[in-house]
């Protein structure tokens, strides 16, 4: 009687709600396991789309899609694609004077003397060099850190290719520095951090035009922008106001 009683009160509507979220939050997780963990017909297959996937941004799915592109192609254009990254992975090189990706053990922008090589424009990363190299608007040399300052994520200046830059300055008759690190709080703190250590250097400190969003990453700025900002850029004192 008690059983038939809830089933016709409210409690059993409640109930019926109850049982249907226990079943799909139970069902969800074991159909997305299956889907993650669906083997292939051959473990060949399976192996190349695992480590597709491990890429950033690539999910199994379209891991599945590259893979049976690949297997379209002849051998040979699938051996010529493989050994690209192999070759890459081996030989690549880093600037011994800027640390940007290079072929050679000083790279084709410090090397050409074409370019000013008293002007180093510091930034985080490659490619902030190749954002900025886009732009066609800067004719001076880099200076690639390898990060940023961030505690959060445990990365101090040592971490960072800083060192070098002061040796650099002082070695290679640097007369201005352009800070070009994203407008962010751990951009300002690394800013802020390489001008008291070239302060007592006696150069000209400058920092890009802040035509750069606040909290910005610089690998997104338009090429017009991130241009305007190295061309308008301003003495770093002078930012703060
Ligand atoms: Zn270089």
């Amino acid at each position: 009687m008690a059983v038939i009683h809830l089933q016709k009160g409210p409690i059993n509507c409640e109930l019926l709600i109850l049982f249907f979220i226990d079943f799909f939050v139970n069902l969800q997780p074991i159909e997305k396991q299956e889907m993650s963990s669906h083997q292939f017909s051959s473990s060949l297959l399976e192996n190349a789309v695992h480590e597709f996937s491990k890429l950033p941004g690539i999910g199994r799915k379209t891991a599945l899609r590259l893979v049976l592109h690949l297997l379209k192609q002849s051998e040979q254009e699938v051996e010529i694609f493989g050994n690209a990254f192999i070759q890459l992975r081996k030989e690549i090189q880093y600037c011994q004077s800027c640390h940007n990706i290079s072929d050679t053990e000083i790279c084709h922008l410090c090397s050409n003397p074409a370019r000013d090589h008293q002007t180093v424009c510091v930034v985080e990363n490659i490619k902030d060099v190749m954002s900025i190299e886009n732009t066609q608007q800067f004719r001076g040399l880099y200076h690639v850190l390898g990060g940023i300052i961030s505690p959060m994520d445990g990365i101090g200046p040592s971490d960072l290719e800083i060192e070098s830059l002061i040796l650099r300055v002082t070695t290679d008759h640097i007369k201005e520095i352009i800070l070009a690190l994203s407008t962010t709080m751990e951009g300002d703190t690394t800013n802020f951090y390489i001008f008291r250590k070239l302060a007592p250097l006696n150069i000209k400190i400058t920092t890009i035009a802040r035509g750069i969003a606040i909290g910005d990453e610089l690998e997104y700025a338009d090429e017009i922008t991130l241009g305007r900002s190295i061309l308008n850029r301003v003495e770093f004192t002078n930012s703060f106001k």
